[in-house]
């Protein structure tokens, strides 16, 4: 039987993960099928039982299901263990794995943008799944301070604390230090309702400075428009994130890594 993957959210309409998958596929020449399977609300545990009864391999796991997905793994990786959050299951005889490959992608994509993480002030903002994903793998590359700042404080802050790391501090939006930036990291779902959590001039101050949303679109994203107006020299979306996260889901599986410069003008004519 050939070997069965697949995205599972809800919605998941809009996903471009079935396509990027084939693709790597395609470049790697590995037999694979990749699909966007949408599980109802309050169906993931019975839905990824069900997928494990079918044989599936692997599956990608996005809103609303990364924390379900987490405490339904038999077994979880270090950087999932620090994101409470799982993005990439990884099937088991018995039930799933499950790893976090959010983090793996936006460094990989912070890399291309700015060739090194070494000594960089992050500022994040958002504490949610993706945030959380990313946390470890930004101190793994050797950053100087994350502040990560969140509509709800509390979030924040226990995502820090998670982190247990001197360098990392979390708080609400208006105690964030108004200091200058290297990197400031949209993380928060606002730009997807076309809203913007509050932003200060004087945190897009240093010549250099990079806005990236994590959100991505056809046009720049609200925050980008935003961030450019205050300041920010360089402006990115996150679909560089989404096709290195889906490559290290890839290896992951298939123990290969896909080449992922050659498919990102395909993916973002999509
Ligand atoms: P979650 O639902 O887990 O978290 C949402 C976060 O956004 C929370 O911190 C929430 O704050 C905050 N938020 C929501 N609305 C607003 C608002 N109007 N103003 C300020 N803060 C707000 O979502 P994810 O973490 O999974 O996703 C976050 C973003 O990252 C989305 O845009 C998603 O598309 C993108 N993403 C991109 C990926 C990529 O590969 N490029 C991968 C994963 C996600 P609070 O806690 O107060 O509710």
């Amino acid at each position: 039987m050939i070997d069965r993957y697949a995205v599972l959210g809800n919605p998941i309409a809009h996903s471009k993960s079935p396509f990027i998958h084939q693709c790597f596929a395609a470049q790697t020449q590995q037999t694979m099928t990749y699909e966007a399977i949408c599980l109802p609300l309050d169906g993931f545990i019975t839905g990824i039982a069900d997928l494990h009864q079918q044989g599936f391999k692997g599956m990608n796991v996005t809103v609303p299901f990364k924390f379900e997905a987490f405490n339904a793994c038999e077994s979880v990786s270090e950087r999932a263990h620090i994101a409470g959050a799982v993005n990439t299951l990884i099937r088991t005889p018995t039930g799933w794995q499950g790893d976090n490959t959010d983090g793996a992608g936006l460094v990989a994509d912070l890399m291309r943008l700015t060739s090194t993480l070494t000594g960089k002030r992050i500022l994040m903002l958002g504490a949610g799944g993706a945030a959380s994903g990313v946390i470890k793998p930004l101190l793994d590359a050797k950053i100087d301070q994350l502040t990560i700042a969140n509509r709800t404080p509390q979030k924040a802050i226990e995502l820090a604390e998670r982190a247990a790391h001197l360098r990392v501090n979390g708080c609400g939006f208006d105690v964030v230090p108004n200091q200058p930036y290297d990197i400031i990291i949209n993380a928060t779902a606002a730009s997807l309702s076309g809203e913007l959590p509050p932003l200060k001039a004087g945190w897009f101050a240093d010549a250099g400075c990079l806005a990236y949303d994590m959100m991505y679109g056809k046009e720049p994203t609200i925050f980008m428009r935003a961030a450019k107006d205050l300041g920010a020299t360089h402006i990115a979306d996150g679909l560089g994130m989404l096709i290195e996260q889906a490559a290290e889901a890839f290896f992951l599986w298939r123990g290969v890594r896909p080449n992922t410069v050659d498919i990102r003008q395909e993916v973002s004519s999509l």
